[in-house]
């Protein structure tokens, strides 16, 4: 099956027998059994990681609703499976936490979402981290490195990184790509020889702007120390946010062409604005030295990051004239949204380290939804206009 079947088709395979056209939504903490031996069997089966023989025992073991969800998002990965969190932040200890039964040390490419950033730093987890670029993970390995974790496109300067080419420099050593700006549609990792894709499934797959979740798709062996971490720290999504997420899976191909449809256009319209200093978007001319576009990742995506002249205040400025799209981070849903990366995302992130990577306190982040370009752009257009009618920009009253 192609791409678009299997987002509508995938992890509904026993709906016939069922009698169901929409997934139930199973709540149940926990399940009656009558047979203690076969109980026993299953719970030895989760507790090892696997799947249920029989009866799912006990919620925080196993979800009907989220195992489907899992299904299909592993379907759309190209995976054996799929193991879903809490949240992404849940997703990404999980993995972490995975790693030190092999080592205590990671090497993390920068820029990175600024919570898994502070996570790493945070020393939290007893993990020592080397921070370091693309191209120099081979110098930052050490023996005792357990894992090499990059985020592509990163955020929120839109870079794309070479999954091969990282995969190559860690050798033996798993890749865990975050993915969450690029979904399933764009790109799966696991092709270009990652083992973990990870994604905020807060983002693109719930789509809507109603579900925290995170979700880790793998082989079936990674998957099952995976489950085991879930089990043990708890972690777990919920079976309605399971369900939304599934939901969200069957429009995902389409929400994120649209989508990204109306950022190309954005990104190069406001290119010609007289305040825009910079675009920073995959599809732009320059954007993408390496030529991972149609090689690593099929299409530009849908957020677009603009550099506007006259510093800080200038950007602040062009937020706060906005009366159409919405001021709120996160991504990926069906509204445009916009923030401030240096003011809110990564706050708790080092100025140095974020002046090295670019991430300037004149760059906002647009994450482009499915209005109507036109009504965007327009909004944008005024906001903009003011910075460019102001004598001193950085001066701005609002
Ligand atoms: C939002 C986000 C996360 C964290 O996900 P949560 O669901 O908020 O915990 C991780 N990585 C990226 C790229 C994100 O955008």
């Amino acid at each position: 099956m192609r791409a678009d079947t299997i987002a509508v088709r995938s992890g509904r395979g026993d709906f016939e027998a069922l009698g169901v056209h929409a997934p139930p939504i199973d709540l149940s903490t926990t399940y009656p059994f009558q047979d203690l031996d076969a109980a026993t069997d299953s719970y030895d089966a989760m507790a090892a990681g696997g799947m249920p023989r029989g009866s799912s025992i006990y919620a925080r073991l196993h979800n009907p609703t989220v195992a489907r969800f899992e299904q299909a998002l592993a379907a759309m990965e190209g995976a054996e499976e799929a193991v879903a969190f809490a949240s992404g932040m849940a997703a990404t200890t999980a993995v972490l936490l995975e790693s030190r039964n092999r080592g205590n040390h990671v090497v993390a490419v920068r820029p990175l979402y600024g919570g898994t950033d502070e996570l790493l730093r945070s020393g939290l987890l007893g993990l020592e981290v080397t921070f370091t670029t693309a191209d120099q993970v081979h110098q930052a390995l050490r023996p005792d490195t357990a894992l090499v974790i990059v985020e592509t496109p990163g955020n929120p300067t839109l870079e794309l990184v070479d999954i091969a080419a990282v995969v190559a420099q860690a050798g033996e050593i798993p890749v865990m790509v975050d993915s969450t700006f690029a979904t399933p549609v764009l790109q799966n990792p696991l092709r270009q020889g990652a083992t973990f894709a990870m994604h905020s499934a807060t983002k693109f797959l719930g789509g809507h702007g109603d579900v925290i979740a995170g979700v880790v798709a793998t082989s079936g062996d990674w998957a099952a120390r995976l489950r085991q971490i879930r089990v043990i720290t708890g972690a777990l999504l919920h079976p309605l946010a399971g369900y939304l997420l599934h939901r969200g899976l069957q429009t995902l191909p389409v929400r994120v062409r649209a989508a990204q449809a109306n950022a190309e256009v954005i990104a190069h319209r406001l290119l010609q604005h007289p305040a825009v200093l910079a675009v920073q978007y995959p599809g732009m001319l320059g954007c993408d030295p390496e030529q991972l576009l149609g090689r690593q990742m099929s299409g530009p995506g849908t957020v677009v990051a603009f550099r506007v002249r006259g510093g800080c205040q200038a950007a602040q400025s062009v937020l706060r004239r906005l009366a159409l799209v919405t001021r709120a981070v996160s991504l990926g849903s069906v509204d445009t949204l916009i923030e401030h990366p240096v003011g809110l995302t990564h706050r708790l992130v080092d100025p140095g380290a974020l002046a090295e990577v670019g991430v300037t306190p004149d760059l906002l982040r647009l994450s482009v939804g499915l209005e109507d370009p036109e009504d965007i752009l327009a909004d944008l257009g005024q906001a903009l206009d003011a910075v460019v009618a102001s004598d001193s920009p950085g001066l701005v009253a609002v």
